[in-house]
């Protein structure tokens, strides 16, 4: 499935990679090889390539084992990376939709066909073409809010597999990382956007086959995980109960919500969601968009997608701004 030309490639060897770091305590060393500024400043020297210990406290978190992690520039890193390292020009991957905008967009900057196949009624698989490339599953979708059937595209998709957990924190099921040993072909992407609370960090996680995770750190740019990025993560990451109130938190908010906006006239349709967002059908979404805009709330307008035709999106706020959110719908109109 590889483009040929990269199993070969010689990847960018950067300065502290060309001896055996092993049997050393390298903090004792004198380092004249990188042409950095002597001077400590904190972050005077270039981080760690492979962000060792950040992924190996993601190893332990996650329980998948160390070679099986990759750790990119966010999610949208990864995407870009995964088409690249499997797509040449005039290839094809599947994409069912409504979904998130990336895989798209990555796809026509490498100029990769997209095939797409329309989600039903109720949001759920149409016919997939198990014949292409990559196939991106994005579950809990965004923005439906619902998961997708990724195991019916598992046992039959003959290309890459890519499924997008952004949102598995906010589910009611388990993460398909379990499912790695049993499929070469499955990459599962995680971020630490969302639950985690640093988006602005921009740091996203994919996880697959030893093999193919070899391939994505040889292409990558060699320092693509800044050093604040790799100290803030590890922080937040010793912090993890923090994170676990937190989607507790927006898990009852997203109920409560949800049971509030039912209530409103205005409101057609509030989609079962296993996300941190509700997809809403409301009568004159559009309209209601800027009328949220005028009592300073922003939602995500998505009236002009297909099958989402009169929708809003709403992320869950804390309770203090879901209830002004509320507040507002109801003085509408
Ligand atoms: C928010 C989101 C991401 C996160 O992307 P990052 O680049 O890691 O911030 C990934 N996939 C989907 C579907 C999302 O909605």
């Amino acid at each position: 499935m590889v483009r040929p030309h990269l199993l070969n490639l010689q990847p960018y060897s950067s300065a502290r990679d060309e001896f055996d770091q092993s049997k050393v305590d390298i903090n004792q060393f004198v380092f004249l090889d990188a042409n950095e500024n002597p001077f400590n400043t904190g972050y005077n020297r270039y981080p760690d390539p492979l962000q060792r210990e950040l992924k190996k406290k993601i190893s332990s978190i996650k329980g998948v084992p160390y070679d099986q992690i990759f750790v990119g520039n966010g999610s949208d890193e990864a995407i870009d990376l995964i088409m690249r390292l499997f797509c040449s020009e005039g290839d094809t991957i599947h994409i069912p939709y409504p979904t998130y905008g990336m895989y798209e967009v990555s796809a026509k900057i490498n100029n990769v066909n997209i095939k797409r196949s329309l989600l039903d009624e109720n949001f759920n698989l149409g016919d997939v073409d198990m014949n292409q490339k990559i196939i991106f599953l994005c579950s809990p979708n965004n923005p439906t809010g619902n998961l997708l059937d990724v195991q019916s595209v598992l046992d039959k998709f003959n290309g890459i597999v890519v499924v997008d957990e952004a949102y598995i924190d906010f589910s009611s099921k388990p993460s398909f990382i379990k499912q790695l040993g049993n499929y070469p072909n499955l990459i599962v992407l995680q971020t630490f956007s969302k639950a985690w609370g640093l988006a602005g960090l921009r740091l996203g996680m994919a996880f697959a086959d030893a093999e193919i995770i070899a391939l994505l750190n040889k292409i990558k740019p060699p320092y693509n995980i800044s050093s604040a990025t790799q100290k803030l993560a590890l922080q937040a990451l010793a912090r993890n109960e923090q994170t676990d109130e937190w989607v507790k938190s927006i898990k009852s908010e997203r109920s409560r919500v949800a049971a509030e906006l039912t209530k409103l006239p205005l409101v057609k349709d509030v989609f079962p969601s296993e996300a941190n967002f509700l997809l809403v059908r409301i009568e004159g979404a559009a309209e209601i968009y800027h009328e949220l805009v005028g009592s300073m709330i922003v939602v995500r307008d998505r009236s002009q997608v297909v099958r989402c035709s009169d929708c809003l999106r709403i992320t869950i706020g804390t309770p203090e701004e879901n209830d002004q959110l509320l507040d507002a719908l109801r003085k509408s109109k």
